[in-house]
C-alpha cells in the first residue's frame, strides 16, 4: 500500500501554509470590501430611480463588485481546501492520479489539486 512518493519537507509545507494563510487573509479583506461596495451601490441605486443614467452605472458597478467578490470567494474556498489537505497530509497530491504535483506548479498555484498532465488532459477533454 505504501505509495512511492517523496514527502514534501516540513519546511516547504510550512512555507505553503504561510503563503496560503496570508493569501486567505488578503482575499477575506477583499470580499468584505467588495460586498460593502455592492451593498452601497444597491442602496444608492434604489434611491436614484428617477435618474436612469445614474442607476444604470451604479448597477453596472454593483455587478462588477459582485462578480469580483464571487471570484474571490471561489478562490477562498480553494485555499481552504488546500489548507485542509495540509492538515490531512495529502497536500501536493494530484486528486486524479495520486502522484505528486510538480513543485514549480505548487509554488505558482499552491491550491491546485491536479498535476500538469491531468490538468492538461482535462482541459483538452481527453
Ligand atoms: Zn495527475
Amino acid at each position: 500500500m505504501a505509495r512511492q512518493r517523496r514527502p514534501l519537507s516540513a519546511t516547504r509545507l510550512r512555507t505553503f501554509r504561510e503563503g496560503l494563510l496570508s493569501e486567505r487573509a488578503q482575499l477575506l479583506g477583499q470580499v468584505e470590501g467588495l460586498d460593502a461596495e455592492a451593498d452601497v451601490k444597491n442602496w444608492r441605486e434604489s434611491g436614484f430611480d428617477d435618474d436612469p443614467a445614474d442607476a444604470g452605472s451604479a448597477s453596472f458597478e454593483r455587478e462588477t463588485a459582485q462578480s469580483l467578490s464571487l471570484h474571490a470567494r471561489n478562490l477562498l474556498s480553494q485555499i481552504d481546501d488546500a489548507l485542509r489537505r495540509l492538515d490531512e497530509d495529502t497536500f501536493g497530491e494530484c486528486v486524479t492520479c495520486g502522484r505528486r504535483i510538480e513543485l514549480e506548479r505548487l509554488e505558482a498555484l499552491p491550491y491546485t489539486t491536479q498535476c500538469m498532465e491531468c490538468r492538461r488532459r482535462e482541459e483538452t477533454g481527453r
